[in-house]
């Protein structure tokens, strides 16, 4: 049986994707390799919004970018606020301290959105180098209103750099680096992007790239300026890319925008809407109070335990993610991102709705397939 993989990243690749990544391997400064990165950099910029600004891909996981991101723009006792909708914005902090760096953080109860007041409030208190925000919090399904944390920052500290994590986001929600005035967006190949995990997507604004200049990086292979010669042109050297991942990510995004970057935010949005009604139907309550249109984390109903839940969902050929952080073993997260199709979910859908009639609750599977369906 072909399991049907539903955590929030890696997702599944589809069989195009699985190709391209099994091409004869290339030479990592061919002018074969420069052009398939000059198309993929093409992509990106539109995937990011940028017009001015820098893109990269570099092979490494989305920590990788998060590192990246902090290490070019920041240096010893510079001050980081963090805004953190769970365990992947308490990410930025773990780092932001590992590097030294100080860092003040605002974390609403999970599922709420940081207040935009408190939030601002905080700014006009110290001057901050930089600021984090996660686009999609992973472990919440919360999606940040990037756009209003923008607008005060740019009425409060317009100095103050602006970092996005769109590492559940990108490729399934709009993002406007442009428009949002973003200094560094970093995102990974393994999630809307439908590629599988391993390569670091990310744009820096001209300011950040000033940033850099002007401090010693605490990274070598992260070093921005470094790989920069190799975007610029891809028959230059500096480390080895992983070129099959290239090749695959390439096709993934070309496959992507063949549908239309709209039409596929809009398949976003569509699946995550039908399986809330459908969850909603079997009575699971939903974390997030503005929820992303990549994932979706609900709890539990009283008595429904979760080794067993995923375990016997397992059995039925469905893998779902478990919570983290604050939530853990209180409820499952669910991705409905990158290539899942709505066929694939409503087979999701059904499974969850048995699993849980197994464990004792009432649910009324016909109608739970009407709401996903309606
Ligand atoms: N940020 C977010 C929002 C994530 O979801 C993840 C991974 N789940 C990461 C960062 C870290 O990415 P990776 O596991 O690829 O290092």
């Amino acid at each position: 049986m072909k399991e049907l993989l539903l955590i929030p990243g890696p997702t599944p690749v589809s069989d195009d994707v699985l190709y391209a990544l099994s091409q004869p391997v290339i030479s990592h400064t061919s002018v074969e390799f420069a052009n398939l990165l000059k198309e993929i950099l093409v992509y990106v910029k539109e995937l990011f919004g940028v017009k001015n600004g820098f893109p990269f891909v570099i092979t490494g996981s989305g920590t990788l970018g998060m590192e990246i991101a902090l290490t070019n723009i920041l240096k010893d006792n510079d001050n980081l606020l963090v805004l953190s909708h769970g365990y992947f914005g308490d990410r930025f902090e773990e780092l932001a301290k590992h590097l030294g760096i100080e860092v003040n953080k605002i974390k609403p109860n999970p599922g709420e959105h940081v207040d935009l007041e408190l939030f601002r409030k905080t700014l006009k208190e110290k001057h901050y180098t930089a600021v984090t925000l996660t686009h999609v919090d992973t472990s919440t399904g919360v999606l940040a209103d990037v756009e209003s944390i923008s607008k005060i920052i740019q009425e409060v500290s317009p100095e103050t750099l602006f970092v996005v994590d769109g590492v559940c986001a990108t490729g399934g929600v709009k993002e406007e680096f442009d428009n949002w005035k973003i200094d560094v967006i970093l995102t990974g190949s393994q999630k809307a992007l439908a590629t599988p995990p391993g390569l670091t997507l990310l744009a820096f604004s001209e300011r950040a790239i000033e940033k850099r200049k002007s401090i010693k990086p605490r990274t070598y292979y992260g070093d921005i300026l470094k790989w920069m010669v190799v975007m610029e042109d891809g028959t230059k050297y500096f480390a080895t890319p992983s070129v099959n991942l290239f090749f695959a990510l390439h096709q993934s995004l070309k496959g992507i925008f063949d549908i239309g970057l709209e039409n596929y935010f809009k398949k976003h949005e569509d699946l995550a809407r039908r399986v809330r009604n459908a969850m909603s139907e079997i009575g699971l309550t939903l974390v997030a109070k503005r929820p992303a249109p990549t994932l979706s984390v609900f709890l539990y109903p009283d008595g429904v335990e979760d080794k067993t839940f995923r375990g016997k969902l397992k059995e039925k050929g469905v893998i779902v993610a478990n919570t983290l952080a604050e939530l853990y073993g209180k409820g499952f997260r669910i991705g409905h991102m990158g290539s899942v199709t709505k066929d694939e979910l409503i087979v999701a859908v059904s499974k969850i709705a048995e699993t849980f009639e197994e464990l004792g609750v009432k649910v009324n599977k016909g109608n739970v397939l009407n709401a996903f369906l309606s």
